[in-house]
């Protein structure tokens, strides 16, 4: 069974992969269809509204099922901070470094355990009978005090968990802890049950 996956990032892409082939299912992006998907703006207040959105939009203009994924980091002290807003906390034009550095900085002064913080991923499908299917991973930890690590993206250097950051963590470590991880293990649980 062929699946449109709604994302040119090559890791997710190949993370995905490696859960799904065993269900017999290939994933296929729009460029291997020879189709350019619609950039559809993410105006969700939530991780699911947002996934849907590209997972709804790439389905219809494929006519084939279609996974998608939207995640972010939500800070407890900050009530969920960056949350939909992650990858442009700094502004529309900020970056990774821009968004570490104004977290930190509103996080200042503020001791380790109000420090608590969790990653979510929330994974969608939608099928072109109108089928759906909405899962969601956490992973809890804490913002460190500073950069420590520089493997991963994101806000990978200043997220800790069990003592060290997700820069520090070995990509396949990360696989199994992470909240993307998590998502599309359930989501491959709910495509069995369907397939
Ligand atoms: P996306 O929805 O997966 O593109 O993620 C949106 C933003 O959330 C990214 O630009 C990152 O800032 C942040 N983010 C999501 N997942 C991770 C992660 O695993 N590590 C670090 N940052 C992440």
């Amino acid at each position: 069974m062929k699946i449109l996956i709604a994302t040119h990032n090559k890791n997710k892409i190949a993370e995905l992969q490696r859960i799904l082939l065993p269900l017999g299912i290939e994933l296929v992006t729009d460029r291997d269809l020879g189709i350019e998907l619609t950039d559809v703006e993410e105006t969700g207040s939530t991780f699911t509204e947002n996934s849907f959105i590209k997972s709804e939009s790439g389905c219809k203009e494929s006519g084939l099922p279609c996974i998608a994924d939207d995640s972010g980091l939500a800070v407890d002290y900050l009530n969920g901070a960056p949350g939909v807003f992650s990858a442009r906390y700094a502004g529309e034009h900020g970056n990774d470094e821009m968004n570490i550095d104004k977290l930190l900085d509103e996080l200042k002064d503020v001791p380790d355990d109000k420090r608590t913080a969790r990653f979510v991923c929330a994974a969608t499908c939608v099928f072109p009978d109108g089928k759906r299917i909405a899962v969601n991973g956490t992973c809890e930890g804490a913002i460190a005090h500073e950069r420590k690590g520089n493997g991963g993206f994101g806000y990978d250097p200043i997220f800790e968990v069990n003592g060290k950051t997700f820069g520090e963590t070995s990509a396949e470590e990360k696989d199994a802890l992470s909240h993307r991880g998590k998502a599309f293990r359930l989501l491959a649980e709910e495509l069995e049950k369907i397939i």
